[in-house]
């Protein structure tokens, strides 16, 4: 049994919402537990154990919620994902972010060859926008697509590509050669010019690396919405999974809680247990309490964005409520993240010299949450899209 710590309940979610995250808890524990054990023992490579993940998921309404359903559903099953296993989470994130492109733009072909078997964990996608010259300054890219014939031709390279390598499809980005347009394809392993240049090791496991576009051609069928949106895609893309990334940092952070709670309960110095010392006891309160806040954040960005999504298409309601979730996904990325990152270090500090032994549940956590801060937006620039907003008075909400 995993030592849990109860969310304190919230308003902005349904029934539904708590059905996935018992479904995960029930149903996924073991066997994502499992496949991480399988993976530290070296039974499994990385890329079999991200394939196992996957498959764990496939066919679940967890999954298919996840990749097609509403934005608190997202966040409600990354937590509960990342709560038993980081590098689950990952994949389980993947499989949304790497098809949500084709969810927004994607023809009903395109849906149904790519999309679809995604939300059944038939399929793996990747997201490709990162260059090595352009990061977080993403509107940058170099990657170019020349159009020819009845098709284009791409050239270019993305870095830090999460399941680079083992991919069925990346929805990558570039900018037309001529104008310098963005614009957004589905780009299958096995085209000729598209190889997987580099693979990375991550601080936890993370299948992850680098690929090249030389000379590849790609048919216009796969060119995902028209020439010129590929930015706003980009851009609406990570807006959606933002505050999903608060929402896996506060699985892990209540993961660590957990083992805190009960480190602290069961281990004896001086005589007694190192929960009746108040030091700590203030430690693990002032963890519950950046969590809970930080649970909230979450899920009132993830309540605003399905709140848009059913506003009538184009209304002057919907732009409100888009605009709001945007800054509150930035602010409940930045909140989750960091505080995660501070509940785990004080969990890891919680457990002594046995908290930085590998095996440790805490010191996995402790590599997990890192990258958290760094990937769909540092925290730096989610403070300067929020500085921003201020400066401008232009954000949408109430007073
Ligand atoms: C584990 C992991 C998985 C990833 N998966 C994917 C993926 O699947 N697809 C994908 O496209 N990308 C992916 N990325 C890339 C990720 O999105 C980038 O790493 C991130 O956007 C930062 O870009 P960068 O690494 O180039 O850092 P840089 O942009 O070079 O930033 C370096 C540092 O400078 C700071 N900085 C930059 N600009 C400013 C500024 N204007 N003001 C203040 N500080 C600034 C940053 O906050 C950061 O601390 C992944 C990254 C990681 C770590």
């Amino acid at each position: 049994m995993i030592p849990r710590v109860p969310l304190l309940p919230t308003p902005f979610l349904e029934p539904r919402h708590d059905e996935i995250a018992a479904f995960a808890r029930k149903e996924l524990a073991a066997p994502l537990t499992r496949i991480d054990d399988e993976f530290a023992a070296g039974r499994l490579d990385e890329d079999a154990a991200a394939r196992a993940a996957v498959k764990a998921m496939a066919g679940t309404r967890l999954l298919h919620e996840a990749v097609l359903g509403e934005a608190r559903s997202l966040c409600v099953a990354r937590r509960e994902v990342a709560w038993i296993s980081g590098f689950a989470d990952t994949m389980l994130a993947l499989q949304g972010l790497g098809s949500c492109p084709l969810r927004i733009a994607g023809t009903q072909e395109q849906k149904r060859r790519w999309l679809e078997p995604a939300a059944f964990g038939a399929l793996i996608p990747a997201f490709a926008l990162t260059e090595p010259e352009a990061g977080s300054d993403a509107r940058h890219l170099r990657t170019v697509a020349r159009r020819d014939g009845d098709g284009y031709v791409l050239d270019g390279e993305k870095t830090l590509i999460t399941n680079a390598g083992i991919a069925d499809y990346y929805c990558l980005f570039a900018r037309m050669a001529d104008d310098g347009r963005h614009v957004a394809f589905v780009i299958e392993p096995g085209m000729p010019g598209l190889t997987v240049a580099q693979r990375y090791r991550a601080l936890a496991p993370h299948p992850i690396g680098r690929i090249e576009l030389r000379g590849c051609r790609v048919p216009a069928s796969q060119r995902i919405g028209a020439e010129g949106g590929g930015l706003d895609l980009a851009l609406s893309t990570l807006d959606r999974f933002r505050a999903s990334v608060g929402a896996a940092a506060l699985g892990l952070a209540l993961r660590a809680l957990g083992e805190s709670r009960s480190h602290l309960k069961s281990r004896k110095q001086f005589g007694k247990a190192l929960a009746d010392f108040q030091l700590l006891k203030a430690q693990l309160a002032d963890g519950f309490v950046a969590l809970e806040l930080a649970h909230l954040a979450v899920l009132r960005a993830a309540w605003l964005t399905d709140r848009a999504d059913g506003a009538a298409e184009g209304s002057d309601a919907q732009a409100a409520d888009r605009k709001a979730a945007a800054a509150a996904s930035s602010l409940a990325k930045l909140e989750a993240t960091e505080a995660a990152q501070v509940i785990v270090d004080r969990a890891v500090q919680f457990h002594g010299g046995q908290g930085v032994m590998h095996g440790s549940v805490v010191e996995r956590l402790y590599r997990e949450v890192r990258a958290l801060r760094i990937y769909e937006g540092t925290s730096e620039i989610q403070r300067l899209i929020l500085a921003r907003e201020l400066l401008q008075g232009s954000l949408a909400g109430e007073g």
